[in-house]
């Protein structure tokens, strides 16, 4: 059994306005992600997922295409509390110099993730993920994760339209700029980057 104060935002819901609205936020995590708990509470009682932690659930239900509602909403769960705190409001610090050795410099990063979130058609996540010693861009579709993947995820963007449409309706451009220039968290991502 999940509850959502045990995958609270790192901020209030008004906290990255003007970027993302307070109404965004509080119906992203609070109507959207609150929906994808009591699914998988739903989904999973009276069955061996209900001894298991997130992780577990999520690369459990991998592996068998009957359990793929169960999957789902598990992997949006934690696709979702990544994404969250991802962001910080009024952020200042520095892009890790590791992203900028491995891309060139901090715009072509921004450029290539920008590229690959305008490009992703239909719902899903970019990411920025270490693949073996390699750190790259790559989108996964629906609630897919690079956890079941063998990816270790640095950094994601929700690019679902719930994600953006009340703020910039069809403008998934802006939204990807709003988050790159004025929304990541590169602390997280420094953390992330580090073990
Ligand atoms: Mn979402």
């Amino acid at each position: 059994m999940f509850i959502l104060s045990e995958f609270p935002l790192p901020y209030p819901t008004d906290a990255l306005t003007p970027y993302i609205s307070q109404e965004t936020i509080e119906t992203h995590h609070g109507k959207h992600v609150a929906g994808y708990i009591n699914n998988l509470n739903n989904l999973i009682e009276n069955t061996p997922y209900e001894e298991m932690s997130l992780v577990e659930i999520i690369q459990e239900s991998a592996k068998k295409t009957e359990d793929k509602k169960i999957f789902n909403n598990a992997a949006q769960i934690y696709n979702h509390d990544f994404f969250f705190h991802g962001m910080c409001p009024k952020c200042t610090a520095e892009i890790p110099s590791e992203i900028i050795k491995a891309f060139g410099s901090a715009e072509n990063f921004k450029k290539q993730f920008k590229d690959s979130a305008a490009a992703l058609f239909g719902s899903g996540y970019t990411w920025l993920v270490r693949d073996g010693d390699e750190l790259k861009i790559v989108n996964t579709k629906d609630a897919d994760t690079p956890i079941v993947r063998n990816m270790k995820p640095i950094l994601n963007l929700d690019v679902w339209e719930h994600a953006y449409y009340l703020d910039y309706k069809n403008k998934r451009a802006d939204f990807i700029d709003s988050f790159l220039n004025d929304l990541v968290d590169w602390n997280f991502v420094s953390e992330n980057l580090k073990n």
